[in-house]
């Protein structure tokens, strides 16, 4: 009984300053703090879950199966196209951090999250990269990181996390414009044949559907859909992505509020009855 007691008012308690936590924040902070809480189920899942890894696993397990069946003309080299974040290295500490601190993304605090070198492997990415570049074939980096002011600290972290072939050539980070396309195009004017393209994101294929709304990115998928786990193979990622800003037509220009707002109204809904 005693115990009980104690646990209520311990309860009581933290309600009390958790209350008063939110009601000295401003109503931008409350806001922020409602589309930050929002993430803490897709990130448990993807810190957390064994079935996460699984499906890394699985994408991996694919793409190996698809690098040895991938033919190339003759004279052409071998190539495979990866994206970085959340396909082959895993920032869910920084999305953690977000989380806690009820931080909207920020792209000066992502910097120092890179320059801080604490980024993770995605399961599976550090064997298929060094079973690649060991196996006649190419890896190459095609990722929006910053070439300017995130390269640095990306190729000590892979360096420190075992992955081979980390060169600063094979590197293709962002410069001026996110879509992937040209860079795609830098790779293959090399003698590259580029056999398949490994990402969290539909951008991470091409920029057929790069900014477009969810609709027309379900319908890309549905038209290629021979192409997944062949030459196009997909990492999960719950946490953000093209889709997130797929929800709405300049859902990235909105406030938190409008991003609030667009995430309940695409929700599909049984009535009840
Ligand atoms: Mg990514």
């Amino acid at each position: 009984m005693k115990k009980t007691l104690k646990m209520t008012a311990l309860a009581t308690l933290s309600a009390i300053l958790l209350a008063g936590c939110s009601s000295q924040m401003n109503s931008q902070e409350q806001a922020n703090m409602r589309l930050e809480q929002q993430a803490v189920l897709g990130l448990n899942w993807m810190q957390n879950s064994g079935e996460y890894q699984a499906l890394a696993y699985q994408a991996y397990n694919m793409a190996k199966v698809a690098f040895e069946q991938a033919k190339v003309p003759k004279g052409k080299k071998k190539a495979v196209v990866v994206d970085l974040d959340e396909t082959m290295l895993d920032n869910s500490p920084y999305a953690g951090w977000q989380v806690k601190n009820n931080k909207p993304f920020d792209s000066k605090d992502w910097t120092r999250w890179v320059e801080a070198r604490q980024s993770r492997a995605i399961p599976g990415a550090v064997e298929f990269n060094n079973y690649v570049n060991a196996h006649n074939g190419k890896m190459f980096y095609v990722s929006n990181r910053k070439d300017s002011s995130e390269k640095a600290g990306t190729i000590d972290d892979m360096k420190r996390l075992g992955f081979k072939g980390v060169e600063e050539s094979v590197f293709y980070l962002k410069k001026e414009k996110s879509p992937k396309a040209a860079r795609f195009a830098e790779i293959e004017k090399q003698g590259y044949e580029i056999v398949l393209y490994i990402g969290d994101n539909l951008d991470d294929f091409g920029d057929a559907v790069y900014g477009k709304l969810n609709a027309e990115r379900r319908d890309f998928v549905a038209k290629n859909q021979a192409k997944f786990g062949k030459t196009y193979i997909v990492l999960p990622n719950a946490n953000y992505g093209g889709w997130e800003g797929g929800l709405k037509k300049d859902y990235f220009k909105g406030d938190t509020q409008s991003k609030i707002d667009a995430r309940l109204e695409a929700i599909q809904a049984w009535d009840g009855k």
